[in-house]
């Protein structure tokens, strides 16, 4: 999901008065580059469970009643006596859910649900070699007092055998809440998510990847085939995941088969107000689905799907699925919107963004890009969220960069803030307060929780993209990408292929940014610089004493030091520019694993400044303010005056749209 929801301060309403450019008026960056290509990247995952699925939905009563039927096989090693199952619309069934009992502040879904939710199943069964065992009567959704019924033990009669495969029919009723986190209804608008028995992961070991759903923990589940139909009023215009292979009307009710191979989740909404509009792009058929009057909105997204389908394909992959469904909620429901499904994802933003502040487009790009990282790369979100949101919201800043250049979040009354400043600031308030790489419940809150996961590592990330170069990078996010395909990858895997495509300080780099709360601050702290002199005294020469007097040095010839410092636990390679009173620049590497350099100067006038990192590569850099200083005697000087604006700028248009 987004950490930047939608609601936008009376900051950018005041400031929509005065607009300036237009995403528009800033054009694309030149032709892609493709990376990591020959890497091998899978075709299909492992096909694990397959839901076939048929959901009757009662828009009046805000229901739906299912039935179907999941086949899972057990890929473990071990025989599996006990399956574990996902009911996580029964977070929002009382005050006493693990969702309800931690309402983390700072954010989105902090608020009670008008209505309540709840996920009952009727029947669970095995037919198992003619004998058909009711699986539901043995299930224990409650654990001691435990009042939380979203993870439910389901005992089998027999243990399954590594390899083997099971049937198993079902029979459930959803009551959808009000919007609450980003499913349930507002009206007629329906988004149904989280809303059928789901089969927890099962890892080689035999054990099952499963928890009660938390607030700041999202998904984690097996591959497979979804069959799924939606029966809706005839007046109901349907988004779901997946192609429709079967369509037709029948005794007023609308009736949609949607099929998709090589997916892990299934949501769809349902709504008599939604207007259509579809585009083919690069091979992918698109359709965005938006409220009346949201015609400009539907714009700037098919827009930005033309940029970033096959920007992504190009930097991660291809896509490899058919369709693609955006769904712009109502803007009763912005709960509803800045959420990603397999091939369907959720935009939003009110009616009330201006064009110079790109948020529509950083929504929709951030979405679109779970398509890769939560959907074709599938980790474990509740235990590693930051390997799915942190590299997302990466992969956006460095879309949106791409696309929009330097002012890609918000470019208004000529100033520009990029995405990827944007994120490092937001980052560098928390950057002390919890390990980036920890699973989502031990986030003391929502806002470190959102300022680590997603912003801090977009700033580490970017921070390396910018130190090793856009092709290292491009190359090794793209390996990446492409290598855990329809995998599970941890942080190991990360940290291993950035090891390996870009360096052991690299990989260093990133384990401590990530896992030891690793922070670095570079800073400039004196310089000095004089007219070199002939020495003066008296010198004993070839048998002679000789006593020179003291007197000025040959005149334009200068020496000096400037003294510049890494605080900090975080080691990477930076640059050290001084400048003269005349003008003259001189830039010297520094390979940053010392705490200290003393950078020798030689000129033809005095040093007057130096920059640590003039190019700002180290977004990471915890107090950028720091990074110039000038010579005792001078004031003032051009790098820290616009630095220390946007810094200003995008603290205050940050703050004001933070969750
Ligand atoms: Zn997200």
């Amino acid at each position: 999901m987004d950490a930047r929801p939608f609601g936008l301060s009376a900051l950018v309403v005041a400031l929509s008065g005065l607009l300036g450019g237009t995403a528009d008026a800033r054009g694309p960056a030149g032709a892609e580059e493709p990376s990591a290509t020959d890497v091998p990247m899978a075709e299909h995952p492992a096909r694990v469970v397959d839901y076939m699925l048929r959901a009757t939905l009662d828009p009046a009563l805000h229901t739906v009643h299912g039935e179907g039927t999941i086949v899972w096989t057990n890929v473990s090693s071990q025989p599996v006596s006990q399956l574990w199952m996902h009911l996580y619309l029964n977070a929002f069934k009382n005050q006493s859910t693990v969702f309800m009992r931690a309402p983390v502040g700072g954010f989105r879904g902090s608020t009670v649900p008008k209505e309540w939710g709840t996920i009952d199943v009727r029947k669970l069964t095995w037919s198992d070699a003619g004998t058909q065992h009711d699986l539901w009567a043995k299930a224990q959704l409650k654990r001691g007092d435990d009042e939380d019924e979203t993870d439910a033990a389901v005992p089998l009669p027999r243990a399954v055998a590594p390899g083997e495969t099971i049937t198993l029919e079902m029979v459930w009723d959803d009551k959808l809440p009000s919007i609450v986190e980003r499913t349930g209804f507002d009206g007629s608008f329906h988004m149904v998510a989280q809303w059928f028995p789901k089969i927890a992961k099962i890892e080689t070991d035999g054990t099952f990847a499963h928890f009660p759903f938390h607030h700041l923990g999202e998904f984690y589940a097996d591959y497979g085939k979804y069959d799924v139909t939606v029966d809706v009023p005839e007046a109901y215009v349907v988004g779901a995941t997946g192609t429709v292979t079967e369509s037709r009307v029948e005794n007023g009710r609308r009736l949609e088969r949607h099929v998709q191979d090589d997916i892990h989740d299934f949501a769809w909404t349902a709504w008599d107000k939604f207007q259509t509009r579809k585009e083919t792009i690069d091979g992918v058929a698109c359709t965005i689905l938006y409220p009346p009057g949201y015609e400009g909105h539907a714009e700037r997204e098919l827009a930005t799907m033309r940029f970033a389908i096959p920007h992504y394909g190009a930097r991660y992959g291809k896509y490899p699925y058919p369709l693609l469904t955006l769904v712009h909620p109502p803007a009763s429901a912005p709960e509803a919107g800045g959420m990603e499904y397999p091939t369907l994802i959720t935009t939003g933003g009110g009616s009330y963004i201006p064009n110079g502040v790109d948020l529509i487009e950083l929504v929709t790009i951030h979405e679109f890009g779970h398509q890769y990282f939560y959907g074709l790369i599938g980790s474990h979100e509740t235990q590693w969220p930051f390997l799915d949101e942190g590299l997302n919201s990466y992969a956006e800043a460095e879309a949106m960069g791409q696309w929009l250049g330097k002012s890609s979040f918000i470019d208004l009354l000529g100033l520009g803030i990029g995405d990827a400043e944007g994120h490092a600031e937001r980052a560098r308030h928390y950057a002390h307060d919890d390990r980036v790489a920890q699973p989502a419940y031990a986030f003391g809150t929502g806002s470190s929780y959102g300022a680590l996961v997603y912003s801090r590592t977009a700033t580490i990330l970017e921070t390396l993209r910018r130190v090793y170069g856009d092709k290292a990078m491009q190359r090794t996010m793209g390996a990446y990408a492409r290598r855990f395909r329809f995998q599970h990858p941890v942080p190991g895997d990360l940290i291993e292929t950035f090891t390996r495509e870009m360096g052991k300080e690299a990989g260093e780099f990133l384990r401590a940014a990530l896992f030891d709360k690793g922070w670095v601050d570079f800073k400039v702290e004196a310089m000095s610089s004089h007219a070199v002199r002939v020495a003066a005294g008296i010198f004993d020469r070839d048998g002679k004493r000789a006593t020179t007097p003291s007197a000025p040095g040959a005149p334009g010839r200068y020496e000096g030091w400037a003294l510049v410092s890494r605080r900090g636990t975080l080691r990477i390679p930076v640059e050290v520019e001084l400048l003269s009173e005349d003008g003259a620049r001189t830039r010297v590497p520094w390979d940053g694993t010392s705490e200290t350099i003393r950078v020798p100067y030689t000129g033809s006038s005095a040093l007057r400044a130096a920059v640590v990192d003039p190019d700002q590569r180290v977004l990471l850099d915890e107090n950028p303010e720091n990074d110039f200083a000038t010579a005792p005697g001078h004031t003032g000087g051009g790098a820290p005056r616009t630095l220390e604006r946007a810094t200003y700028w995008s603290e205050l248009v940050l703050g004001a749209i933070a969750p």
